[in-house]
């Protein structure tokens, strides 16, 4: 494919064709200068880094340079120099300004640099344009191109799973529902309540909490799946790594055990966080700088450094025999807290942990169940200063041992029946696990809230934009 109508900034700035000459478009980040010349840094969004422009200003119609100002959208066309100034090796020399769309001085939000983050997040249309999110949406993308990459390399499937579902069995968080009915005036069935047999689907459907159980299906099948897709947790908690709407990535496989599984994660992070210094170090360098002096020496260490594995038992005796006084309680039987995830990974390993062996009370119906009767094979992987970043599993294949969970758990069998049937027919042994990708994104730009690493989130009441 080749568009030749203008040269990419990126492109532009790595040339060394002097007195060639190219077309850029973009929009101005700073104008200053002189009653003589005028200097424009302009960018694309093609990198972190600006062109710097350089017009005389006897060339132009002053009408128009008048209204080259931060914001505004032009394109120019001019011949490639090497510049003089420092900051820039090279440097355009304008023959041509055309303006696309002028930004009101006034009015432009984004005039000057070093807004907070909290009022980036009111201007959510615009906030792409800064330095910052430009950074993070690249990052975004080069994450979601190495997941692909990854799993395409290593034999998986990618597999679409729904996005509205009709099980509520999956456990994973409160749930959106999905209907079409009229709110105001819905059909009673004859004790009273709302007869979701009229509904769009026939039956209640709501949207997804995790595609994992249909990803078993496709694992029981083609043998190593995953799945990378939208899901939707109504839980009311505020907190700076939840989200309404967040993206996950969800591997499952045949033939794997719980230990297959934690290798597979490991690897799977490791290659992730090389991806991103190898490719978009210049970007990781952006934020390490303005946000986050330690980024680029935590992102090292996680990828020299083997994954610490811990059962929850030893766990909780480290938590016990800390000295440290946790909010929440540390007896046998409790979930871990973000608190203790922390305690494990910042101060006690000072590595990233994989915890195994959880209490099946506090883990869902489908993990592997081990002979000890009371524990499951369930895999979390802490990071630094994240805490849970993926949740995982061995699933249990015995139909008898999964049967008794359900019945034990109340859970509604008739809307399982499907998953059933993989256990009925051609069990496997197999395993998964699920990676919340704005945790991911949180490591690797080292920012301090998962609202700043999606464009547009989705928390209790905001769905702006
Ligand atoms: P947490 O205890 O942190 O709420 P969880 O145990 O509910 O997580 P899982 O159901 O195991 O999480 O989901 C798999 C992964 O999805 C988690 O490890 C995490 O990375 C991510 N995740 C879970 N809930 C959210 C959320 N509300 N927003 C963003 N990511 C999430
Ligand atoms: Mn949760």
């Amino acid at each position: 494919m080749s568009i030749k109508k203008r040269t990419k900034i990126r492109e532009v700035l790595i040339s060394s064709k002097f007195g060639s000459e190219f077309t850029l478009k973009g929009w101005v980040k700073t104008r200053r200068g002189s009653k003589k010349i005028a200097f424009i840094a302009l960018n694309d969004g093609s990198t972190i880094n600006n062109i710097q422009i350089v017009a005389d200003i006897t060339d132009f119609p002053e009408d128009l340079l008048r209204q080259v100002t931060t914001g505004a959208c032009i394109s120019v066309t001019g011949t490639l120099t090497p510049s003089m100034g420092s900051g820039q090796d090279v440097e355009i020399k304008a023959t041509k300004i055309e303006l696309y769309g002028p930004a009101d001085p006034g009015s432009y939000p984004l005039q000057k640099k070093g807004h907070s983050l909290e009022f980036l997040r009111e201007i959510a249309h615009l906030r792409p344009r800064t330095n910052t999110f430009g950074a993070i949406l690249r990052l975004r993308h080069a994450m979601s191109y190495a997941i692909h990459k990854y799993f395409n390399d290593n034999g998986f499937y990618y597999l679409h799973t729904p996005i509205i579902t009709g099980s509520d069995a999956e456990g994973a968080g409160e749930m959106f529902r999905v209907t079409t009915l009229d709110m105001m005036n819905p059909p009673k069935n004859g004790e009273g309540q709302i007869d979701y047999r009229e509904d769009f689907f026939g039956r209640e459907t709501n949207l997804t909490v995790s595609g994992q159980l249909e990803g078993e299906l496709g694992a029981l099948a083609l043998s190593d799946i995953y799945t990378f897709g939208p899901t939707f947790r109504a839980e009311n908690s505020n907190t700076p790594r939840h989200l309404a709407e967040f993206w996950m990535i969800e591997p499952e496989m045949a033939f794997y055990d719980i230990n297959d599984n934690m290798d597979l994660a490991e690897d799977f992070l490791k290659y992730l966080v090389v991806y991103a210094l190898e490719n978009y170090f210049e970007d990781l360098q952006f934020l390490n700088n303005m946000y986050d002096k330690d980024l680029l020496s935590r992102l090292n260490s996680v990828i020299n450094s083997d994954f610490v594995r811990i059962t929850y038992t030893e766990a909780i005796d480290i938590l016990n025999t800390s000295g440290v006084k946790f909010e929440f309680p540390t007896n046998w039987g409790s979930d871990l807290q973000s608190e203790h995830e922390r305690y494990l990974v910042e101060k006690h390993f000072k590595k990233a942990v994989i915890i195994t062996g959880y209490p099946k009370k506090i883990k869902p119906f489908y993990m592997k169940q081990n002979e000890d009767g009371k524990t499951v094979r369930a895999m979390d992987v802490l990071f630094p200063r994240i805490g849970e970043i993926v949740g995982g599993s061995q699933r249990e294949e015995n139909m008898q041992k999964l049967e008794s969970r359900i019945t034990e758990l109340n859970l509604p069998r008739k809307d399982l029946w499907w998953y059933l049937d993989t256990r009925r027919f051609g069990s496997a042994p197999h395993a998964g696990f699920g990676l919340g990708f704005e945790r991911m994104m949180l490591f690797i730009t080292g920012m301090g809230n998962i609202r700043d690493v999606i464009p547009f989130p989705r928390t209790p009441n905001n769905a702006e934009f």
